[in-house]
């Protein structure tokens, strides 16, 4: 493809998340023959409440910062989906989140429709203090519309099971009452569950095993590149490093590191811990740009969206893209993988996995009664394959990407849902 080429490709391409999901929504409606009055429902949220909140500083000053919840559908069940913060958090984004997050549910077939939050900061400059009192602000401003009956936040990019602890911990105050049903990803000791930290990875590394295996791909020293280290990313490395895999490159957001031989995962999580990857070695540093066009069995998004556009599809040479990253392939990218035949795991399959264990979770917090990590894993197990199979052999069928076989299984059973309730 010619540089100029290139260019027409990257600029009629949206990279708006939300016309993103709304295009792939209109594929697979298509597909479906979904009545489109179905259609237009689905592709606008029912609700997003943006608010604005005043935390104190450490310094006295008071900082006013804005945050989003959207909630999707409840066609199904209430609403789940996590809460992000980061700079460049936008209303349209946390919408396309919260869409995903509906078919994400459908997929592995849970009882919820899809919501997401979003707050504009940047918690890589706030004290531990600071961090607190936005987190608690935040729920404090959201606290009307989410509930375990209603809608159940967890974490994503840049939060944590801290503070989902504070969050938990204020909507209890709010409400007078122990409520660990109202948000997922807790610590352990305030009914958390065994094995949520590491179910995102745990879910993406199942279906990458089942990818190879229809590829009758050996897994022993299959090669991995992986975008983002945090919880999804970080964790997938480990855990494929672990069955034999070689992770040949990973990155975050300050750059890459590359060793055709394979990385030191072990020594990279220290680094990591105490000060960052680069330290790995200046003769390895990659940039986050050429780690996804690395000749790899196994490239894994696990960052942020919009990282293979059309102007990079083509440089692809993974046999399979896991998309541990929600939005990380644009439409036009996906046509031209699918062209390659290079196999796309689509986020709301291969990152499920946190999802469902977050489901696990607030099944258990409604029930108090917890389950040991080896159930946890054991139902996790189960569900990605029996997902994993069913959106293969609807793809089959089809003729057509996982993905696009993904949200026909979701479309339907919301589009059902909807009928059943009598709103269409
Ligand atoms: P995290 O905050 O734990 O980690 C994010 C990682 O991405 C960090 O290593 C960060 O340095 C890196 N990063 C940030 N900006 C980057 C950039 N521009 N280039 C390269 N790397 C960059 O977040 P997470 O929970 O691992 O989430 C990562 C992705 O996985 C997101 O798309 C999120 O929506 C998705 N996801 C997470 C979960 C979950 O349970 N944590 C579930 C489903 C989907």
């Amino acid at each position: 493809m010619s540089s100029l080429e290139m260019k027409t490709a990257t600029e009629s391409e949206s990279l708006n998340p939300y016309v993103i999901v709304q295009q792939q929504i209109d594929t697979a409606a298509e597909k479906l023959g979904l009545p489109i009055h179905i259609t237009e429902i689905l592709k606008k949220p029912k609700r997003v409440l943006h608010v604005s909140f005043p935390v104190k500083m450490d310094d006295g000053s008071i900082r006013v910062f804005e945050g989003f919840r959207s909630q999707h559908t409840d066609a199904i069940g209430p609403t789940k989906g996590g809460i992000r913060f980061h700079p460049d958090v936008t209303m349209d984004e946390v919408k396309a989140l919260s869409m995903w997050m509906t078919f994400k549910c459908g997929v592995v077939g849970l009882p919820y429709g899809g919501g997401k939050g979003g707050v504009i900061c940047d918690p890589r400059t706030l004290s531990k203090g600071e961090l607190e009192r936005l987190s608690r602000g935040f729920m404090e401003a959201i606290a009307d519309i989410v509930g375990p009956e209603k809608d159940i936040p967890a974490p994503d990019v840049y939060t944590t099971p801290q503070i989902m602890g504070w969050m938990m911990d204020t909507f209890s105050r709010i409400k007078r009452h122990n409520a660990p049903g109202v948000i997922t990803g807790k610590p352990l000791i305030i009914g958390g569950s065994k094995g949520r930290n590491e179910a995102t990875a745990q879910g993406c590394v199942y279906t990458i095993l089942s990818a190879l295996e229809d590829l009758k791909k050996p897994t022993e020293k299959a090669t991995v590149a992986i975008q983002g280290f945090g919880n999804a990313g970080r964790i997938a490395a480990e855990k494929l490093s672990r069955l034999g895999f070689k992770i040949v490159a990973v990155s975050d957001s300050r750059g890459g590191i590359y060793d055709p031989e394979g990385l030191d995962i072990e020594r990279v999580g220290k680094l990591k811990d105490s000060s960052t990857i680069l330290d790995y070695g200046a003769q390895y540093a990659i940039s986050n740009q050429d780690i996804l066009s690395l000749d790899v069995d196994v490239l894994i998004p696990a960052a942020l969206e919009n990282v293979i556009t059309a102007a990079n599809a083509h440089d692809i040479k993974a046999k399979i893209v896991a998309e541990a990253a929600n939005g990380p392939t644009t439409p036009e990218a996906d046509k031209i993988l699918f062209r390659n035949g290079i196999i796309v795991i689509p986020d709301i399959l291969a990152n499920a996995g946190g999802v469902t264990v977050s489901y696990f979770e607030w099944v258990q917090n409604l029930m108090n009664f917890y389950w040991t990590e080896e159930e946890v894993l054991t139902r996790l197990e189960s569900t990605m394959n029996t997902s994993y199979r069913a959106v293969r052999d609807l793809a089959n069928e089809h003729g057509s990407d996982l993905r696009t076989a993904a949200y026909m299984i979701s479309l339907k059973r919301v589009a059902e849902a909807m009928e059943a309730r009598g709103w269409v």
